[in-house]
């Protein structure tokens, strides 16, 4: 199972698996992705290459974001931020930061959402990148004005658009510029509001920003409306739907029926609203049905990913964390340096085991060791299935504490009442320890572990080793 995820990556190198499973997320692709992006990372850490492992998570984030799961989308921008910041990388700590904001946004909480935007705003300010800085104080407008609080809104979309126009950027100038007008309108500032939208218009166009363009003509047009102005209204509304019309777009094409309508309808012209209104709602029924397969087959997928992932780092027949799960947090825990030990578990004759009873009693075994590894351990450490029937464990805290650990968990496994199992059953570990301090790198620290397990096996086995 973990070796069909590194099976498909084949001779793939890190950046090709990156670049492809990108592609394949842009391109919706999901599962596909994903299975990449697991090379991609696993790849990245066996070559020690930390920006391919930081894209590889982002872009995980990203494949679980266009799924709507935004605690696993998190999860992931998190862990890129960590290497970010690891490697002191400032302009891609903004960038991970601004989508952590966008990540909470989407998921509701708008004021965690500008808590990520204000830190990313710092840093991009600090390293000079104009480019990031802008786009950040657009969101920040946004949540902003989400929440109400519409000065602050006005001030940082006002210095996004002053950025964006530094940088010649009129998609950039065209959104903040809409956005803008939205906080005016909030205002009750009418000639403001539709100054932005007006200048926002070209600007749209000349970017080829189609979205832009309809927002920029649908928002002019309502607040047209609202003011009465209901004859320069009509053709600006009817320019948005052909717009979209133009494009396609079925939602926004609801969205200009039903500002015609509501347009028609406020003057006096009810035949008009009528057919507008049937329209919209013909098109919201359409885009509703569209949206509840997309929503169904998105959870499918979510589902399918999720366990992929799963697979890649679980083994299956006990659930504790595979191989390359526990490698990963090895290199982690060795470059924080913190005090921790090794302890590698593994059963005694467990080939006796397997022979004299069943394969399935083997398998029991396999797991009820798991079940008493998990329960002698503390908040921190970690047990991972290493291979066959032995374990690896990461034990917190100096070494008399990892000596107590491990003896706990050897008369854990000894006094277990295996006769439940069989009633000839007896199983012991042994374990091997080995401390930080002692090795130079997590390669070394696992020789010195290995090499501690063979001699409690030499000296009788069902004992713990530790120098
Ligand atoms: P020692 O006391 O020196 O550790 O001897 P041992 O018999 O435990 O070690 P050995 O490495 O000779 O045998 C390990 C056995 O574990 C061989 C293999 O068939 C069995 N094994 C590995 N994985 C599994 C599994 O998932 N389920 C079962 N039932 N057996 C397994
Ligand atoms: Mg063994
Ligand atoms: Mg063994």
């Amino acid at each position: 199972m973990q070796g069909a995820v590194a099976a498909d990556a084949g001779p793939l190198a890190a950046a090709q698996a990156l670049s492809r499973g990108q592609e394949a997320q842009r391109e919706a692709r999901y599962e596909e992705a994903l299975r990449l992006l697991l090379a991609a990372l696993e790849r990245s850490r066996a070559d020690g290459d930390r920006v391919i492992e930081a894209a590889a998570l982002r872009a995980i984030g990203f494949v679980y974001d266009d799924l709507g799961d935004y605690a696993a989308a998190l999860e992931h921008h998190l862990l890129a931020l960590a290497l970010d910041e690891a490697r002191g990388d400032d302009r891609a700590r903004a960038m991970t930061l601004r989508t952590i904001g966008i990540v909470y946004s989407k998921a509701g909480d708008a004021a965690q959402g500008l808590e990520f935007y204000r830190r990313s705003l710092e840093l991009a300010r600090r390293v000079g990148d104009a480019e990031s800085a802008a786009k950040t104080l657009n969101n920040i407008g946004i949540n902003c004005k989400n929440l109400g609080r519409l000065d602050e809104a006005q001030s940082a979309l006002q210095e996004a658009l002053a950025l964006f126009a530094q940088l010649g950027q009129e998609a950039g100038q065209a959104g903040a510029l809409t956005n803008l007008g939205l906080v005016h309108a909030r205002r009750g500032e009418v000639e403001l509001a539709e100054d932005c939208h007006r200048r926002a218009l070209p600007l749209a166009r000349a970017a080829r920003y189609l979205m832009g363009e309809i927002n920029a003509l649908r928002d002019l047009g309502a607040l047209l409306t609202r003011s009465g102005r209901l004859d320069e209204a009509l053709p600006v509304l009817t320019e948005a739907l052909a717009v979209a019309e133009r494009m396609g777009l079925r939602p926004e094409r609801a969205e200009c029926h039903r500002a015609l309508a509501g347009l028609h309808k406020r003057a006096g012209r009810h035949a008009e609203a009528l057919g507008h209104f049937e329209t919209y709602h013909e098109l919201e029924r359409a885009v509703f049905n569209e949206e509840s397969d997309r929503q169904l087959k998105r959870l499918q997928v979510r589902y399918r990913v999720a366990e992929l992932e799963r697979a890649s780092l679980e083994d299956g027949l006990t659930g504790l964390p595979n191989r390359r799960q526990f490698d990963a947090r090895l290199q982690a825990d060795f470059e924080r340096a913190a005090p921790l030990a090794l302890a590698l578990v593994d059963i005694d004759d467990f080939k006796q085991i397997n022979d004299r009873f069943l394969h399935v009693v083997g398998d029991e075994v396999l797991r009820v060791a798991a079940r008493l590894l998990r329960r002698e351990l503390r908040d921190g450490d970690l047990a991972a299935r290493f291979g066959g029937e032995e374990f690896a464990l990461l034990l917190a805290g100096p070494p008399a504490q990892a000596r107590s650990v491990g003896e706990r968990i050897r008369a854990a496994v000894a006094e277990f009442e295996w006769a439940r199992l069989h009633p000839d059953l007896r199983v012991t570990v042994s374990v091997g320890l080995a401390y930080l301090e002692e090795a130079g790198s997590p390669l070394d620290l696992l020789r010195l572990a290995d090499a501690r397990l063979y001699r409690a096996k030499g000296a009788g086995k069902n004992r713990v080793c530790a120098d």
